[in-house]
């Protein structure tokens, strides 16, 4: 049966596909419902929508996210499919603005699949942020990490295994599975809170193995509304937001010119750290301005279509991994 509802050919390409994530995760985009027109047409509802230029559209929509017009943007919505190590889950529940539906480690067997990072992601502890990671860990220290994994994961898997052989609950037998269990969800949510969990997920800041989920959500998000897309990443993926004092910081050094031009202010040299104390900023606020100042690298968000799975071969694989206990 044909569908009345707009349907957008490159995000139908994707629909119901399964992108891989991680050693064991995956997202798959299922359902989206509207794209760049139904924004454009939620903003417009006051005057009637008659026939735009896609330029038209793209004005708007940027415009829109310039100056924080959320709403017309929480018309559109998207439904994933996600699996996820549970420590990534943690970090993701705390985006309340979406509706999950998780796995059921009380009503079903929970797969023995266990996240195990790569040597290239096995960071030292980063000696300017303390939330993050630092240049790799020495190879051995890696090995040494896989062994201790690999028996802590036999001897949880061992020990749920054998709870659930003796009949025990699966709401106690699973307790002592370590964080690096992968677990499973669905989440719906509107395009203005995803691209507000894209903009704090997709950024360096936040913990590597979740920005592999915001990379390929952003990828997917690309094929439904590629204007809404391209204006988050010019003014917020791309973009920063300025206080006060380093605006005043930049006004100092450079200044409107001519109609429609600007250029470096008269005499304007440079600003030194006392200089940029005086307009308030602190030691921490003089360091992210600087940051904020080095060009920005923004991650790939192409998804690679001949890595497409289907729906089959995925669940295939999570079945072969839960304990074959009642075989
Ligand atoms: C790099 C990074 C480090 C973090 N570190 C920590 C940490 O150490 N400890 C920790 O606990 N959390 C941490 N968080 C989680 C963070 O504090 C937020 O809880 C999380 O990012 C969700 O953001 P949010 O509330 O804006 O999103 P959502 O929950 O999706 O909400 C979207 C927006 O809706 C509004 N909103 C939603 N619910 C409410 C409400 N109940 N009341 C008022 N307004 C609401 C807010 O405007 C909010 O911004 C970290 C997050 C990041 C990205």
């Amino acid at each position: 049966m044909e569908t009345k509802r707009p349907t957008i050919p490159a995000a139908e390409e994707i629909l119901g596909g399964y992108f891989s994530v991680l050693d064991h995760g995956f997202v798959s985009l299922l359902d989206y419902m509207g794209s760049d027109e139904d924004v454009e047409r939620a903003a417009r509802v006051s005057y009637g929508y008659g026939t735009r230029k896609r330029s038209q559209t793209r004005g708007l929509i940027r415009y829109l996210r310039r100056h924080r017009h959320t709403t017309p943007s929480e018309m559109v919505e998207l439904k994933f499919h996600c699996a996820m190590p549970m420590f990534v889950a943690r970090q993701w529940i705390r985006h309340r603005q979406a509706s999950v539906n998780e796995y059921s480690g009380r009503y079903s067997l929970m797969p023995l699949l266990f996240y195990k990072p790569e040597p290239a992601q096995l960071g030292l502890q980063s000696g300017s942020n303390r939330q993050g990671r630092g240049a790799a860990a020495p190879r051995e220290v890696w090995q040494g990490a896989v062994e201790r994994w690999d028996k802590i994961r036999a001897e949880a898997s061992a020990g749920y295994e054998w709870l659930l052989q003796e009949d025990v609950a699966r709401e106690l037998a699973r307790i002592d599975l370590p964080l690096s269990t992968y677990t499973q969800w669905y989440w719906k949510i509107d395009l203005h809170n995803l691209l507000h969990f894209l903009s704090l997920r997709a950024d360096p800041h936040a913990q590597w193995e979740i920005q592999e989920y915001a990379r390929v959500m952003g990828g997917m998000v690309k094929r439904v509304a590629p204007l809404s897309f391209e204006a988050w990443l010019d003014y917020q993926l791309g973009g920063a937001p300025m206080s006060r004092g380093e605006l005043g910081a930049l006004q100092r050094l450079i200044g409107p010119r001519g109609e429609d031009g600007v250029s470096v202010r008269e005499g304007a040299g440079e600003l030194t750290g006392p200089d940029l104390a005086t307009l308030g900023l602190s030691s921490r606020e003089i360091q992210e301005l600087r940051e904020k100042l080095e060009p920005s690298v923004l991650p790939d968000f192409d998804l690679d279509l001949s890595q497409m799975r289907a729906a089959e071969a995925v669940s295939t694989e999570m079945e072969r991994a839960v304990p074959g206990v009642f075989e």
